[in-house]
């Protein structure tokens, strides 16, 4: 509700949702970048440290909730029915899981 009040107030409209994608598969690669650099084997430089973890998710959960609703995607109940599916599946999956 709050991304759709500041697409009609600020944004004036939605982005076709191809174009939409696009940005949700620049943002990832953006996530990716920070992980990569700050969690992973690369050495970050000075400008991949002032970009965050915190900030790129957040980008990503924006452009997702941005075509959830353009879609017409209730993604509270979506979230909803995706966290019981994998309850379901998955509640005796990682009983001998050893994380190392
Ligand atoms: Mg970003």
């Amino acid at each position: 509700m709050q991304v759709d009040r500041w697409i009609q107030e600020i944004g004036k409209a939605y982005f076709p949702p191809l174009a939409n994608m696009a940005i949700l598969t620049e943002e990832v690669g953006e996530l990716a970048r920070v992980i990569v650099r700050c969690y992973g084997p690369q050495i970050a430089k000075k400008s991949d440290l002032e970009r965050n973890l915190e900030e790129e998710l957040a980008d990503v959960l924006w452009v997702v909730v941005c075509l959830a609703n353009q879609t017409g995607v209730d993604l509270t109940e979506a979230f909803r029915k995706t966290l019981q599916k994998k309850t379901e599946r998955d509640k005796n999956r990682f009983n001998n899981l050893t994380i190392q």
